[in-house]
């Protein structure tokens, strides 16, 4: 089979790298790709953004499967475009997608169902935003409805930030089109989890549990980041959660997605809160996650590709997986300001030497080759991942990966995976 994967991130290079191993795939491209995908694949200089070009490209190249990474693509409508170009894609449609490109979309849904989520209001009107939140208690949560780079949430201490934030959002166009619309909800306290599931439509198979770390900086402080690095199994997570999970959420979605005359068809992956009173969602997002694919796709067993086929012939329920019991940690660089400002072109040394590590992947993100130099080009550079025997080895030998990788200026969290360790020892073989 021919294969183009969409995108250029380090999640990218994770779904070539897995991807690369099945028996099936005779060729993988990735568009635009970065450094990593063109050892495992061939790039393709085309954005994830040009639809039209990547539906041509995968047309006159007969592509037999295209993997869609980001949702910026999702949601503008790539899969329902190669669809009618009679060209197979992994993702949703665009009226599926709106599950993540509308908060208020998925919001209704989860009120129809009567899905456990946050309490919350829906705002077309600044006025009507403004004198709802003087009846909340603080703090409150302010999303803008559309996709905003993961920097669309905004958790205020006190009215006059919640005045300032729908001031901002709703009338001065902090986001945008995507900020025109707000959800504002009360804010839950806990531990939060997000579950992967391959979702045909109909059915669905869950992946194992994993968890990020959305700050930029050590013990969760600093602004939110698109994910500083990621753990699979979560240490939150266990069997009673997940039948809550699958009873309250997962079925009730997929009959309230089928009641709309939605199928969809792809990956879901619910990113939960983790309360007093149960799992509670905190988003919908309909593609695979960064950077909980680089920690997941190391640990799985199986061959990918005919996973992401049942999910599009909606066979998904008589697909098999098979895990690697061994925990996953994932560590990732960025550039320094990120994700602010800042610089590339920066010369990474060490790759060879970390790589020679045993169980220890190196995903790239913002990476380029300049003439045989692999030089920095984006926010987040690249993902580490290492396997271990519990999350303490996996975290160690991440680290130690880590260690040996450097480029000017380069930023990571020190503390990924910490507050698993003790929590896993006894979890984990
Ligand atoms: P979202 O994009 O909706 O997942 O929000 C991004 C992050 O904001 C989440 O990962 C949480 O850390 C935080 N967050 C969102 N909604 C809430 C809420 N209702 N209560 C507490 N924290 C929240």
């Amino acid at each position: 089979m021919k294969i183009l994967i969409i995108g250029s991130g380090g999640r990218e290079h994770a779904l070539a790298w897995k991807l690369r191993q099945s028996p099936h795939a005779e060729r993988i491209f990735c568009a635009p790709g970065n450094a990593g995908t063109a050892d495992v694949g061939e790039n393709v200089a085309i954005p994830a953004s040009d639809l039209q070009a990547l539906a041509r490209f995968a047309k006159e190249n007969r592509i037999d499967l295209s993997v869609v990474g980001p949702d910026d693509p999702l949601a503008a409508g790539i899969v329902d475009l190669f669809a009618a170009e009679k060209l197979r894609a992994f993702g949703p449609t665009k009226s599926a997608a709106r599950i993540e490109a509308s908060k208020i979309f998925a919001k209704e849904l989860m009120r129809a169902q009567k899905i456990p989520t946050a309490q919350a209001g829906t705002f077309f009107l600044s006025n009507e935003a403004l004198r709802y939140c003087e009846r909340l208690k603080f703090p409150v949560v302010i999303k803008a409805d559309g996709l905003a780079l993961g920097k669309g949430v905004i958790i205020a201490p006190d009215t006059g930030t919640a005045k300032s934030t729908i001031d901002e959002m709703m009338n001065q166009g902090r986001f945008g089109k995507a900020g025109r619309r707000i959800v504002i909800e009360e804010f839950l306290q806990g531990t939060e989890c997000s579950l992967h599931a391959l979702v045909d439509g109909k059915n669905y198979l869950l992946l194992e549990s994993a968890r990020d770390h959305k700050r930029a900086l050590d013990g969760d402080r600093g602004p939110n980041t698109g994910g500083m690095g990621a753990f699979s199994p979560a240490d939150n997570w266990n069997s009673k959660l997940q039948s809550q999970f699958e009873r309250k959420i997962m079925r009730p979605l997929l009959s309230g997605l089928l009641k709309e005359g939605i199928k969809f068809r792809g990956l879901l992956y619910p990113g939960l809160i983790l309360t007093s009173e149960g799992p509670r969602v905190l988003e919908f997002n309909c593609r695979f996650g960064d950077p909980e694919t680089q920690a997941l796709l190391p640990r799985l067993k199986s061959d990918l590709l005919p996973l992401l086929e049942g999910t599009i012939d909606g066979t998904i329920d008589k697909c098999a997986i098979e895990w690697d019991a061994r925990a996953a940690v994932t560590v990732v660089l960025a550039s320094a300001g990120y994700p602010g400002k800042y610089e590339t072109g920066k010369t990474i040394s060490g790759l060879d030497d970390a790589a020679q590590l045993e169980d220890v992947r190196i995903f790239h993100a913002g990476t380029k080759d300049d003439a045989g130099e692999i030089k920095t080009a984006g926010g987040r550079v690249l993902a580490v991942t290492a396997l271990g025997s519990t999350i303490e080895a996996a975290r160690t030998r991440a680290y130690e990966a880590v260690s040996r990788i450097h480029f000017e200026n380069c930023h990571y969290r020190r503390d990924i995976a910490l507050s698993a360790v003790a929590a896993n020892i006894d979890k984990l073989p």
